[in-house]
Formats: C-alpha cells, structure tokens, sequence
C-alpha cells in the first residue's frame, strides 16, 4: 500500500492510496476523480479511476474522518482470477466468484 496527499473540504493529507485496481488488479496508475466528506463529516469518501486503458472502472474508498489514514474498504471488488489455473475458472466459475468471500468469512471467523 503506498501513501498519498488528499485534499478534502481544504485539509490535505496523506492517506493510504489503492495501488491496484480492484477490479482489473492491474498495477496502473490509479486517478481520484473526487474526495468528499460525507455522514456528519465521520466518513471520507474517494471515487478513484483505473488508469489502465482495458479498464477505466471507477471504485470507491471507504476512509474514517478527515486526516484519518486508514482505507477501510474498496468496493465493487472482483477476484483477481490470474490467481486460479485455468482449469479451475473453466470447471468452477462460481468457486472463483465466491472464494473471496469466503476468505472473509473465515477470517471473520478467526477474529
Ligand atoms: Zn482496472
């Protein structure tokens, strides 16, 4: 995870930044598009583009109150399928659809 300057509401601060994208999980340049206090100000929320030109998807970051560092989430996710032969995404597309939730789950479940 790298570190980035913000501005939001006129305090600039560093963050921790996406250095891939969520979806496509390519290593590109990722853009903020626009970062907007929210919820009584206890939440700051970033829309960010993909950089990549296959790509161009825009996510969001989820992050606490202003100067607040922490990415708490980064939705919409997709599993990096790289990361399963292809035997598998061609016998279980499904499997690999929902093996990131169950990773949560399990590691919920550790906690
Ligand atoms: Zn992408």
């Amino acid at each position: 995870m790298i570190e980035k300057q913000i501005n939001v509401s006129n305090h600039s601060y560093l963050v921790e930044y996406p250095d891939e994208c969520p979806i496509c999980h390519h290593h590109s340049e990722v853009h903020l598009i626009r970062a907007e206090e929210i919820n009584n100000r206890t939440e700051v929320n970033v829309v960010f583009q993909c950089g990549y030109a296959g790509c161009k998807r825009h996510f969001i970051g989820y992050y606490g109150p202003i100067t607040q560092k922490e990415l708490k989430s980064l939705e919409p996710k997709r599993p990096n399928t790289a990361a399963f032969p292809e035997s598998i995404i061609t016998l279980s597309p499904k499997f690999v659809e929902i093996y990131p939730h169950l990773c949560n789950l399990l590691k919920l479940r550790r906690e």
